[in-house]
């Protein structure tokens, strides 16, 4: 899963892209309103963290952009700013959650999973295909209960294919979402990966959709298609 993190306090910046990072997810810090809205306009982004008093563009303003474009990424707003004015104009520019500085950063962490999950359609912590089980708030895997050691990126590709359960996925389009987005697109890495997570969860729910990518679901007969 892939976050963008609006900042432009350059410690405060550091500290969450850090924390964000030790979560799991692959994080992109951005310290202006004007590349913020830019980038959320072309990059596919699964939440963005977004503060609202910023240079060049306040946060409300990237928001009310981000949405009158049709982007409905969820967006956490991270801020000073906790007057009921100010709640209200993030909410009605189209913020999904409100955090107030100081706050607790493992409680930015739960709130961001929470917004995901959301927004691909899923109400619990943990998400589940056949005997495969991964939860969300700690990251583990388990196969019938037994745990499975996944890698960071194994883990990711992982969680974004039960992300779009029952869909097929594209190479590029999984790697827009767990790689950065200067990484070579034409790398095979994926392929790599998705071998590996197979062999290590060993059952059969990943499916290979030849020409198109890949489809994550129980009823996979057999992993060539
Ligand atoms: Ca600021």
């Amino acid at each position: 899963m892939r976050i963008l993190l609006v900042e432009d306090e350059p410690a405060l910046a550091r500290q969450l892209s850090n924390v964000i990072a030790d979560a799991g997810f692959v994080v992109e810090t951005v310290g202006d309103g004007e590349e913020a809205s830019s980038l959320g306009a072309i990059e596919p982004y699964d939440a963005v963290v977004l503060d609202l008093g910023l240079p060049r563009l306040d946060g409300v303003s990237v928001l009310e952009r981000w949405r009158s474009a049709g982007i409905d990424v969820p967006v956490l707003v991270l801020t000073a700013r906790g007057r009921w004015p100010e709640k209200l104009a993030a909410f009605s520019a189209g913020a999904d959650d409100y955090v107030t500085k100081p706050f607790e950063t493992q409680e930015v962490i739960l709130r961001l999973r929470a917004l995901i999950r959301r927004a691909a359609g899923a109400a619990t912590a943990a998400l589940e295909c056949g005997a495969l089980r991964f939860d969300t708030t700690t990251g583990s895997v388990t196969v019938d209960g037994t745990a499975v050691r996944l890698t960071t990126q194994e883990s990711r590709i992982l969680e974004f294919l039960l992300h779009r359960r029952g869909r097929i996925v594209s190479r590029l389009e999984i790697i827009d979402h767990v790689y950065e987005r200067d990484f070579d697109r034409d790398s095979n890495v994926i392929d790599v990966l998705i071998g590996r997570i197979r062999r290590k969860i060993g059952v059969e729910v990943i499916e290979t959709v030849r020409g198109r990518g890949y489809r994550l679901n129980d009823m996979v007969g057999s992993t060539s298609s």
